[in-house]
Order: C-alpha cells, then structure tokens, then sequence
C-alpha cells in the first residue's frame, strides 16, 4: 500500500513506530493531528503492513538498539524495513549537535554503553544481510569523538556477519583525522559522511559543522583508498549551478559514491522545504555526476544515503579488490 506524504514527515512515522515504541496506525473515525500541505504526487511512501517489518521492530527492541529509521524519522523505514534494511544508530539517541534538517533528540548523551557493539552484531548477523549501513549521533562530549566505539562496531559487526560489506556514516570527528583513522583500521567497506547541502547554506542548515572541515574528512578518506560516500539533500533552498559545483569538486576528490534526496521537513520546528525537485531534475544530476567521473549517483526525491545502498554491494566490492586500504 503506497502512501501520499504531507510535508510532516515525523506524523507519517510516528504512524509506524508510536510515540514510545508502540505501533500505533492511523483507525478509521480517531482523531489525528491535522493534515498538512501535501507533497506533490511522486513522493509517496509504502505503508509497513508486511510482517517482517514488525519482527525487525521488535528484535531492535528487544536488543535496546536504536536506528536512524525510526529516530529521524525517516519516510522510507515502511519500504526499508519490509525488506530487512535498516540503518543502526551507535552510540545513543541523544545527539550533541542541532542540525535544523534532523530530527534525532539533542541534549546530553548517556556514556557509550560498552556492550553495544556487540548486541548492533547479533542483530546484524541474524538479519544475514548482503550490506548493511550503520551510523551514530554525534558525540562532540567523547575526547574522540567515538571513534574507538566505532572501531569495536566495525570488528565485532565484521567477525559475526563476515560476508556482509560493511557502510559507516560518521559525523566530521571536529576535522580529526587521527580519529578518522580509527575509524579505517577497523576496516569498513564504506566510509560515508555527508554533506547535506552546498557551501552557502551549510552554517544555517548544519550549524555546528563547517564545509572546509567536511571536505577534509572526506579527502582523507579517499587519500587512505577508501571506499567514499557522501550525501546531499536537496529543496533547502539551493540553486542547481550551486549542486553542480559541489559535484565536480566531488568528483576531483575522487569521492566514489554519492547519493542526492529531497530534503522534507520532519516538524514545523525543522528547515522548511524551499522547493520540491522534480524527478528529471535527479535524473539530470546524476548523469551530470557521471559524466564528472563520479562512479555511482543515486538520485531521486525520497533516496537518503542509506536507501538501497544493499544494491551497491557489489560494485563497492569490486571498487575494494582494486584498492589497498592503508
Ligand atoms: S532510507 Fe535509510 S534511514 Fe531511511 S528507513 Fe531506509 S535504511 Fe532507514
């Protein structure tokens, strides 16, 4: 069952997960929170009526897990979780950072819970996926930034499920490569960071992060034969000349993989939507992307940088066998 989205993303998923971690679907005749403006008709989401998608909420449950799915309140988790793709949040659900696009809890996080690598593995291992992706909150408060918890993810996720390639979607460590180094001993098959948007609306849409600072994580990773990822949302107010710059210096970088989204809005308190991107307009970008010598472009309004990326596995194996990680 496909579903027209309004521009509340965070009223459509707490339709699939509640409000404490009960699913709670809309009933015929109950009162629900007021219908807004809605998104044009290309971007409608598939209701999470498959069982699969229930037995993963309850196993993430069950292992006190967080996900990024449900904690940003992302549109896809009914499609993604039906299929057993879900995006495994590290190291809390309380973010230090107040990114105005996101909407993960901000505040002060509880300390690292050293037994979490090992429950994100078994639940990795059970789920026996091709490729999965696993991200964090940022915590600016760890003299590290989290790295070594990354590090004994990436280990303990790799030894239990060891066909499995493995994503990671960091924060900017505050530009500390040392961290960032880490993070690649532990050998992950991606390491992903994104960028959200162009140079000129970063402070006002990520305001604790910097573009100079996100370019250098990123080069360093590629400069290591990295596997490298990044992401951009679009509609936050950006011109297209500005999105193509971005890409060509992307692509001078060497940045492998990149993935282009709409932006939508998750509460009234969030970055407004500034425009909807047509369909051709992706598609117009990731041939651009392409012809810039980008490898792979995923495009389209609802694609966030962990949507299908289980498709990419192949591909991000054949990459690895022609590279040394150093
Ligand atoms: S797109 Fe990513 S974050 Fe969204 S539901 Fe799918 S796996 Fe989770």
């Amino acid at each position: 069952m496909l579903l027209e989205l309004t521009n509340d993303s965070r009223y459509i998923s707490s339709m699939f997960t509640g409000e404490k971690g009960k699913v709670s679907l809309p009933v015929m005749g109950q009162a629900q929170a007021p219908r807004k403006r809605r998104h044009p008709n290309w971007i409608k989401v598939q209701m999470p009526t498959k069982p699969t998608y229930f037995e993963l909420k309850k196993r993430v449950e069950e292992l006190e897990l967080h996900t990024v799915c449900a904690s940003a309140s992302c549109p896809n988790i009914g499609e993604c979780w039906s299929r057993r793709a879900l995006t495994i949040m590290i190291l809390g659900d309380i973010c230090t950072r107040s990114c105005r696009f996101c909407d993960v809890a901000t505040g002060r996080p509880l300390p690292a819970d050293p037994d979490e690598p090992k429950r994100v593995a078994t639940m990795l291992s059970e789920l026996d996926l091709e490729h999965t992706v696993i991200t964090c909150v940022d915590r600016d408060d760890l003299a590290d930034g989290g790295a070594a918890h990354w590090a004994e993810t990436i280990t303990q996720v790799k030894a239990a499920s060891p066909n499995m390639t493995l994503e990671v979607l960091t924060g900017d460590f505050k530009g500390n490569t040392d961290d960032v180094d880490t993070v690649l001993a532990a050998n992950p098959d991606v390491f992903s960071h994104n960028l959200e948007t162009v140079p000129r609306l970063s402070r006002q849409v990520r305001v604790q992060a910097s573009y100079p600072r996100s370019y250098k994580i990123l080069e360093h990773v590629r400069n290591r034969d990295a596997v490298t990822k990044t992401g951009l949302m679009l509609g936050l107010g950006e011109e297209m000349d500005e999105v193509r710059e971005v890409i060509e210096q992307l692509a001078e970088m060497r940045v492998d993989i990149l993935t282009l989204g709409q932006y939508l809005q998750p509460s009234k308190k969030h970055m407004p939507i500034a425009r909807y991107v047509e369909p051709e307009e992706f598609v117009e970008l990731a041939e651009f992307a392409k012809q810039c010598g980008i490898e792979r472009t995923e495009a389209g309004p609802l694609v966030r940088s962990s949507y299908h990326a289980d498709g990419q596995a192949q591909m991000i194996r054949d990459i690895r066998r022609t590279r040394t990680v150093s």
